[in-house]
């Protein structure tokens, strides 16, 4: 059974060289009985606690966030990654994204205390503490008891998180460390009973982790709270250590291993985070299309305007596009995790290598996900017209909660350079055999084109060619580029960042046809009508970027012939034999959302 499913589980960024059967994709349709009451009962409580009570998180009623959390702790809704012997519900992976993807809906205020307590609040200490840490600390994060926070960021290192300037000074008897640094945008800072801190020893290259307990009489003061553009009620703050004693025993793993634990919990925090924007859009989809069906103008509902069909169906596109590769992954994430216990790995090793094997499609979904729910909640706005401005309705403080999700847990412009270098570097060690294929696209491109017309009439059968011709597009523009600058690549910011653009458009594309297919085949073609159109819309829209991406990238590098056999080249593998009349899909797949008077997809 195992042999089977390793056989069957490509590796972390593999989807762009080997063929995935829509068989082997997860699906939220493929939610057993334990993941839908998980994700009911998290539903219920966003509608009770949360969602009902919006204006209070607007008015930063931050012990609302805290008692809101407390709740969520009694539900046992932090504890389902926590593995059982820790007092934590041990649920795999995707349930684990479920909460995180469910509990989002309402406001990002409550959905970044969540993501910073159980994430990177959580995550270190369960992926690296000793089991004299995990004993501790862990089953009283995990009831809620404690609240935990994340203190990485300082004000001189943001990005480059391996810069900062905090200290953590051995004292002589070789029984505590002394740290001494200021942090900043310290989520969860106000209420938490516990922090992750990072800071260096000596002149270290890289920083240490330590768990340090929030004890105000042991130099640990805090700033005011930041003044911040939305998720107004998520506690954020400055963090100063002045000479706090942190016992020896509370770094966690070993001296200079900060870095990797830092970049490791940001790897989970990444497609968690994606997760925890679908609900936020899939609402947002639901309030739009509500407002549209009862807004009335020039003496009809405004959702009779082509121009606000085509906004509920880019909307709903984009949010199944999102549940479909979350899901898709977390699956993968979840499988590669069975197969390393099964080959005798401890859970903490297994879930850490689990989900390290997935960073490129964990960096591809944090980028995609979160421009999705900006570019969602900005039409929400659009739809609601003057109302939209208002902050009395829901999309002001929808549009303002989602612009966070581009800047932390790593910025977009740093997420999308790291899905690329990634690549290259799993190329380099033969993890992923890109150089193959992009040495059979280089020939193909020397070779005469073929001018028979297929066959196209099975579900999806353009589609698959073109998605694979795609791919040929990543390949040639990442493979002539590597060849050109070696090493030096990653100095090209601009063409890194485009090459990014093509392989998201690529893995989200791929993501979304595999998901309809697998519905089609089990539920009838006839049932998925809107989903197919979704599909097809979704790779229309994925494969007018890659040309545009294409053509930048190659006119940035290559000149000439080279140049124009590129160009030739990028022409013949974003090509439509049938164009989609994308005004009919968009048409078909706002009808389906208005009939419905909501987003019924998920
Ligand atoms: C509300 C909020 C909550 C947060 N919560 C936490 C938390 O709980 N814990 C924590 O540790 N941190 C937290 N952060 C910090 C967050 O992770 C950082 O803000 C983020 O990593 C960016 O760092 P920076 O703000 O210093 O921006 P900078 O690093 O200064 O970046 C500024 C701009 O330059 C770009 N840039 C930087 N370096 C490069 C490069 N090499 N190449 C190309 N472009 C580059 C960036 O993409 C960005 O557009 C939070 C921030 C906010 C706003």
């Amino acid at each position: 059974m195992e042999t089977i499913q390793q056989d069957n589980l490509l590796r972390g960024g593999q989807f762009l060289v080997k063929e995935t059967k829509c068989e082997d994709v997860f699906t939220l349709e493929d939610l057993n009985e334990e993941q839908r009451m998980m994700r009911d009962s998290t539903k219920e409580f966003v509608d009770r606690k949360l969602w009902a009570h919006w204006e209070r998180f607007e008015k930063k009623d931050y012990a609302y966030t805290e008692e809101c959390m407390r709740e969520a702790g009694e539900l046992g809704l932090l504890s389902v990654a926590v593995p059982e012997k820790y007092e934590g519900m041990g649920m795999g992976f995707v349930s684990t994204m479920l909460v995180c993807d469910y509990i989002s809906g309402a406001t990002g205020s409550f959905s970044t205390a969540f993501g910073a307590h159980t994430g990177i609040g959580t995550m270190p200490i369960t992926l690296y503490g000793t089991e004299e840490q995990k004993m501790k600390y862990v089953p009283k994060l995990a009831s809620g008891e404690w609240f935990g926070a994340y203190c990485l960021t300082e004000p001189g290192a943001g990005s480059d998180a391996n810069s900062g300037k905090t200290k953590a000074v051995l004292s002589e008897d070789g029984k505590h460390y002394s740290i001494t640094g200021q942090k900043m945008w310290i989520s969860n800072a106000g209420f938490c009973n516990l922090f992750i801190v990072f800071a260096r020893i000596e002149d270290d290259k890289n920083i240490t982790g330590f768990i340090v307990e929030n004890d105000p009489s042991n130099g640990i003061s805090l700033g005011d709270e930041e003044k911040k553009l939305g998720i107004h009620s998520s506690s954020t703050r400055q963090v100063f250590f002045n000479e706090t004693k942190v016992p020896v025993e509370n770094m966690l793993s070993e001296r200079g291993n900060g870095f990797k634990i830092a970049m490791n919990a940001l790897n989970v925090g990444r497609i968690k985070l994606a997760a925890a924007c679908l609900e936020a859009q899939r609402r947002v989809v639901t309030e739009g299309v509500k407002y549209a069906n009862e807004r009335v103008q020039f003496k009809t509902p405004i959702i009779n305007f082509g121009a606000i069909k085509a906004k509920i169906a880019d909307m709903a596109v984009n949010t199944y596009a999102g549940e479909s590769a979350c899901y898709r992954a977390a699956k993968n994430i979840e499988d590669r995790i069975a197969i390393r216990q099964a080959d005798g790995n401890s859970h903490q090793e297994a879930e850490l290598k689990g989900v390290e094997e997935y960073a490129i499609e964990c960096s591809i979904l944090k980028v995609a996900v979160s421009e999705d729910v900006q570019q969602t909640t900005d039409e929400g706005v659009q739809i609601f017209g003057g109302m939209g401005f208002s902050a009395d309705a829901p999309m002001e403080k929808a549009w303002r909660d989602a612009r966070i999700a581009r800047i932390y847990e790593g910025t977009n412009e740093i997420n999308r350079m790291l899905s690329v270098g990634m690549l290259v570097k799993k190329a380099m060690k033969g993890h992923v055999d890109l150089l193959g294929p992009a040495t059979a696209v280089a020939d193909e491109l020397m070779g005469i084109p073929s001018f028979d017309t297929p066959d196209f009439s099975e579900l999806f059968s353009e589609e698959k060619d073109l998605l694979a011709r795609l791919k040929k597009v990543f390949l040639m523009v990442a493979g002539s580029a590597v060849q050109k600058f070696g090493p030096e690549l990653e100095q090209h910011q601009q063409l890194m960042l485009a090459a990014a653009d093509i392989l998201i458009e690529i893995y989200m594309a791929e993501s979304t046809l595999l998901r309809t297919e697998k519905n089609a085949k089990r539920f009838g073609q006839d049932n998925q009508g809107p989903q197919i159109a979704m599909a097809q819309l979704y790779l229309y829209n994925a494969t007018e970027t890659i040309i545009r991406k294409g053509k930048e990238a190659i006119i940035s590098f290559a000149e000439g012939d080279e140049q124009r056999m590129m160009l030739m080249g990028l022409k013949r593998f974003t090509k439509y034999t049938n164009n989609p009349n994308v005004v009919a899909l968009r048409n078909q797949i706002a009808d389906k959302v208005a009939a419905d008077n909501g987003y019924t997809f998920d």
